[in-house]
C-alpha cells in the first residue's frame, strides 16, 4: 500500500462494531469490566480510550513504528519524551530547537539536574565530541525552526547506535508524508500535530511514535501517570485531518516553492531559506532523507520595509503563530516563537528582527503571489 492510500486506509477507516466510515467518538471515562473475565481492553480512559487508540495506531502505522501515543499537545509529547531521563543524564540537543523545547530543556536542566548541549547539529565532528559516559540521546529537528537547516538523520542515527544513545527527532515540519526519521535509523519521532497532521489550525495535539518495545513500555507508563492525554474529540479531528495529509501538502508544497522563488528574486528580499531552492546548502542532503522540501520557508526583509508594515499588507496570510494549516500563516519569529530567547541567542541561529516566517496554505497560488507582491514595496 502506498502512503497516501494508507492515509484513508488504516485504524480509522471502518469501526469493526457499525461498520461506520468514521470512527465513533469515545467520551466514555471508564468501561464495564466482566467480573467472569480477566483483562478488559480498555479499563479508563486515561489509560486507553478507544478513540485515541485509533489515532494512536494510525500514526504508528504511518511512521512505520511499533506503538504511538496521543497527548493534549506537541509540548506535553515532548515533556513526556524527556521524562525518559534522569537527573543526571546528559542531552545532546540542536541549538536551533522550537522555542517551547528549549524553554522545556532549560527548566529541566536547572530545576532537575538533566546535563544539557546544545550543539550545531550538521557538525557531526562536534556532535561526536560531545558524548561522554552519561549522555543518553541526541534531539535533533530537520528541517530546523525557522532558518530551515538540515540534520543528516541516518548519519545522527548511526553515531548514536554507536554509542547506544536514544535518537529523537521533532518531525513536525515534514510528517511523515516527507520524512520517515524511524526508517533511517532514528528511535522515537515527535510530532506537534497540532499542525500539518490535523492541518486546519482547529485542534493542539501532540504525537509520539517509538519503534522500541522497552522505550514503548516506558512511554505508555508516563502517558498514563502524568496523565497528559489527548481527549477523545481532539483525537478525532486530529483522525479526520490526517486523511487529507497528502493532497493538502502537496498544494502548500507547491504554493511554498512558488513563494520561494518569487521571494528570491525580490529586491526587497534579502535572503531566502527553503530547501527546496538551488541556494540552500543543504538542499541534495534534504533530499537524500526527505521527499520534499515542505510547505515552511522564512525569508529576511530588507530593513528598508519594517515588518509591521508589510504584514500588515497582507490580505490574506494571517500573521500568527502557529503553521501548518489550510490558510498561509505569516509569522515574525523574533517576537513569537523566539521571543523568551536572549537577543544574543536568537541572533546566534540566524533570527533577526526582519526575519519572517510563511507556512504556505493551500490557496490559489496567483492570489498568494499577487498578495505579496502588492505588501512589497
Ligand atoms: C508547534 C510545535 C511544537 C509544539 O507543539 P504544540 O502542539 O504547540 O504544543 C513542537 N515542535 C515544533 C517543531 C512545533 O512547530
Amino acid at each position: 500500500m502506498r502512503f497516501s492510500t494508507k492515509l484513508i486506509h488504516n485504524a480509522s477507516t471502518i469501526d469493526p462494531a457499525t461498520g461506520a466510515a468514521s470512527p465513533p467518538i469515545h467520551h466514555a471515562s471508564t468501561f464495564h469490566q466482566d467480573p467472569a473475565n480477566g483483562a478488559a481492553r480498555f479499563v479508563y480512559s486515561r489509560s486507553k480510550n478507544p478513540t485515541r487508540s485509533i489515532l494512536e495506531d494510525t500514526i504508528a502505522e504511518l511512521e512505520e513504528g511499533i506503538a504511538g501515543f496521543a497527548f493534549a499537545s506537541g509540548m506535553a509529547a515532548i515533556a513526556a519524551v524527556l521524562m525518559l531521563f534522569s537527573s543526571g543524564d546528559h542531552l545532546i540537543v540542536a541549538k536551533d530547537l522550537y522555542g517551547g523545547t528549549d524553554q522545556i530543556l532549560k527548566q529541566l536542566s536547572q530545576r532537575f539536574g538533566l546535563e544539557v548541549t546544545y550543539v550545531d547539529m550538521t557538525d557531526l565532528v562536534n556532535v561526536a565530541s560531545q558524548i561522554g559516559p552519561r549522555t543518553r540521546a541526541i534531539y535533533i529537528e530537520t528541517p530546523s525552526n525557522p532558518t530551515l537547516t538540515i540534520t543528516d538523520l541516518r548519519a545522527i542515527g548511526a553515531l548514536a547506535a554507536q554509542h547506544h544513545l536514544v535518537t529523537i527527532a521533532d518531525n513536525t515540519f515534514m510528517s511523515p508524508y516527507l520524512q520517515q526519521p524511524l526508517k533511517l535509523g532514528l528511535d522515537i519521532v515527535i510530532h506537534s500535530a497540532t499542525k500539518f497532521l490535523a492541518g486546519h489550525s482547529d485542534v493542539i495535539a501532540g504525537l509520539v511514535v517509538v519503534n522500541s518495545p522497552a522505550i514503548k513500555t516506558q512511554l505508555e507508563q508516563i502517558q498514563v501517570t502524568w496523565g497528559a492525554i489527548l481527549g477523545p474529540d481532539d483525537s478525532w479531528l486530529t483522525i479526520r485531518g490526517i486523511k487529507t495529509l497528502a493532497i493538502r501538502l502537496d498544494r502548500a508544497q507547491s504554493n511554498a516553492m512558488t513563494l520561494a522563488q518569487f521571494l528570491s528574486h525580490h529586491p526587497l528580499v534579502n535572503r531566502v531559506y527553503y530547501p527546496g531552492l538551488f541556494t540552500h546548502s543543504q538542499k541534495s542532503l534534504h533530499e537524500s532523507q526527505a521527499l520534499g522540501p515542505g510547505a515552511v520557508l522564512s525569508f529576511e526583509l530588507d530593513p528598508q520595509l519594517p515588518v509591521k508594515e508589510f504584514v500588515s499588507r497582507l490580505h490574506y496570510a494571517i500573521y500568527a503563530v502557529s503553521l501548518g494549516g489550510v490558510e498561509t500563516i505569516v509569522s515574525h519569529p523574533a517576537t513569537m516563537s523566539h521571543a523568551k530567547m536572549a537577543p544574543i541567542d536568537r541572533q546566534a541561529i540566524g533570527v533577526t528582527d526582519q526575519l519572517l516566517r510563511i507556512s504556505a496554505g493551500i490557496e490559489d497560488v496567483d492570489d498568494l503571489i499577487e498578495d505579496f507582491q502588492q505588501a512589497l514595496f
